[in-house]
């Protein structure tokens, strides 16, 4: 630190905290402002040169965001490079290219204005739009319009995809698409002004593993380029050029995080089991094929929960069944003979595939989602399980649809199996007879007909993100109102009781794959409430194992029914503080305070 940034006051900011580890480093502040252009006139003989530059810009961008491309694919996988496809689209457009020349020349201004004007326009049809998807284009369209201007006027460009060294990024926001074109070699940590602990950008940091911050309100307007951060993903807290005491403090707190995780990975091997030999199923969450080894490496068994639309929204086109069998049987192959769920397509909500085209709905989470989309659209929907069927030639898959709320959303989605296997069949594909077919359990309504969706099929897994979201009428990534979004509150128990007594009774295993377990008051009332099997991000995998293996099956009963009793989710998580205090002290170091 120099001594000019020594100087600096240090200041606290407090967020949600939404993966763990603590991160040092420098901010890399995402395009908080648009470039500011004035207007030049120039006289006529100049409209020529001013046009080739606007062209040289334009071919320079074009270069730049090739090079990204492949860079992009380069270091993180060939997927990655179909992130910037739509700016490469927005570039060549040729509407925008004749648009803006036609204003260089017609109204006599420099380039950088005619540009400006020109998009702006776009921009402001755009203004008044609720729809994500569409909000996500606009945003692209503002990144071109940085990266022209900025080789119009020789500066630099700050996308996150230009991220070139180790640093901690700062942005407004992070859609699910930015996130995923993250790239773990540069990314020490990130913060966000918005989002809540089960948004997508959150879990998508948790998968690979890195520290973040969300709902820090308006952090990405204090933070300067270049300032020392210090985010702590397991508080919350995020510190803005710290003192040396705080940074000393840090230092000793992140080694002792360290050392805990490397000591828990010494529990790879081991299974699942309390005290008393119950035994449960760990897997990993996953929501990009490379994440497989993480799963490996952790000692998760298999994946729980493979998030495949990640593979959809992250390009520009649909993926054929090809690609896509040869995505799914990569990771298949990796963990065989432990299983894969393998999660139907679950677009919607604030994951927009770019391909999709114009979605415009007032509320994008109760709206065309999951197996909604997928039964209208069947093309797609059939596509995706011929390349899953085939994949699952290679080992142990399992088919699981997100989103049901209705019983023959069930009954259509298994036909539409059924008449897919016996087309593979004729077409003398070899493909995997008899996967296991499942649903998540993710809307209220379907925990109210889980007795009846369990005579369908042969498992349920929990999706407490949305779950909790629909129960509470709480937006799973809306920061103002995280506070309520509590997965300790008595109803959301209550509904996870309902759940597995009715899979049970009915004879079918149920799991959870929402981000419940992942702290220590969810694991040990998840393990109470009975569930079969937890699936988490890889990194906490070691973690959930630890509190298993701590505990008898016996007293997390006990606390369960003590916890069904109460009237508040404070009163909840007292109760469970009390338990751990009394009962099991060794546990302390799992609990979120024990960090501080
Ligand atoms: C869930 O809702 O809990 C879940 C696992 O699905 P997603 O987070 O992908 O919506
Ligand atoms: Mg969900």
């Amino acid at each position: 630190m120099d001594d000019a940034r020594a100087e600096q006051k240090e200041r606290i900011f407090n967020g949600i905290s939404a993966s763990p580890g603590i991160a040092f480093g420098e901010a890399f502040v995402m395009n908080v402002e648009d470039l500011a252009v004035s207007e030049e006139h120039i006289a006529p003989e100049q409209v020529d040169a001013e046009t080739e530059k606007f062209l040289a810009a334009l071919a320079q961008t074009e270069k730049e965001l090739q090079k990204l491309v492949r860079s992009l694919e380069d270091e993180i996988g060939e997927e990655h490079g179909k992130i910037l496809d739509s700016h490469r689209m927005i570039l060549k457009d040729e509407l925008f290219r004749s648009e803006t020349i036609k204003m260089i020349k017609g109204k006599k201004v420099n380039a950088a204005y005619a540009l400006s004007l020109v998009l702006d326009k776009v921009l402001t049809t755009f203004a008044n739009i609720k729809d994500e998807y569409l909000k996500e284009r606009a945003e692209d369209i503002r990144d071109v319009r940085r990266r022209v201007l900025r080789n119009l006027l020789g500066q630099r460009v700050e996308g996150i995809t230009s991220l070139r060294k180790k640093a901690v990024v700062v942005a407004r926001t992070l859609t699910p698409s930015d996130t995923a074109g993250l790239n773990k070699k540069y990314v020490l940590a990130f913060v966000t002004d918005a989002g809540g602990s089960t948004s997508h950008a959150a879990i998508l940091a948790r998968s690979q593993g890195i520290p973040a911050v969300v709902g820090l309100n308006d952090i990405s307007k204090s933070v300067r380029p270049y300032d020392d951060l210090i985010v702590d993903g397991i508080t919350g807290q995020v510190v803005v050029n710290p003192a040396p005491e705080t940074v000393a403090m840090y230092r000793e707190m992140q080694a002792r995080y360290n050392e805990l995780e490397k000591n828990l990975l010494t529990l790879r091997d081991y299974p699942g089991v309390t005290l008393d030999g119950h035994q449960i199923e760990l897997s990993a969450n996953i929501e990009i094929a490379d994440e497989v080894e993480d799963v490996v490496s952790h000692g998760a068994r298999g994946v729980g929960l493979f998030r495949t639309e990640y593979f959809f929204i992250t390009r520009n086109t649909l993926p054929s069944e090809e690609e896509q069998y040869r995505y799914y049987s990569s990771v298949v192959k990796r963990v065989q003979p432990d299983p894969v769920i393998i999660r139907t397509l679950d677009v919607g909500g604030d994951k927009i595939a770019r391909w999709v085209g114009d979605l415009r709905e007032a509320n994008p989470f109760m709206g065309w989602r999951g197996i909604r989309f997928t039964l209208a659209r069947k093309d797609i929907f059939k596509t995706q399980l011929r390349a899953i069927y085939r994949a699952a030639a290679h080992g142990n898959v399992k088919i699981m649809f997100p989103m049901v709320s209705v019983l023959d959303e069930v009954r259509l989605a298994r036909e539409i199996c059924e008449e897919v296997k016996d087309d593979l069949k004729r077409q003398r594909y070899v493909i995997g007879e008899r996967p296991e077919i499942g649903v998540m359990i993710e809307t209220p309504s379907a925990v109210a007909i889980a007795d009846l969706l369990a005579r369908e099929v042969d498992f349920f897994s929990i999706g407490t993100n949305d779950l909790v979201q629909y129960a509470l009428a709480v937006d799973r990534g809306n920061a103002k109102i995280s506070y309520l979004y509590d997965t300790l509150h008595p109803s959301i128990l209550r509904l996870l009781r309902d759940t597995v007594a009715a899979a049970h009774k009915n004879k079918i295993w149920v799991g959870i794959c929402g981000e419940m377990p992942g702290n220590i008051y969810g694991a040990l009332l998840l393990l109470g409430l009975g569930l079969d099997e937890f699936s988490a991000a890889s990194y906490l995998i070691p973690t959930i194992k630890k509190i298993v293996r701590s505990v008898t099956y016996d007293e997390t009963r006990s606390l369960v029914r003590k916890a069904l009793a109460m009237g508040t989710a404070r009163e909840v998580r007292e109760l469970v503080d009390r338990f751990i205090h009394e009962k099991r002290p060794e546990l302390r170091e799992f609990h979120p305070e024990a960090a501080s």
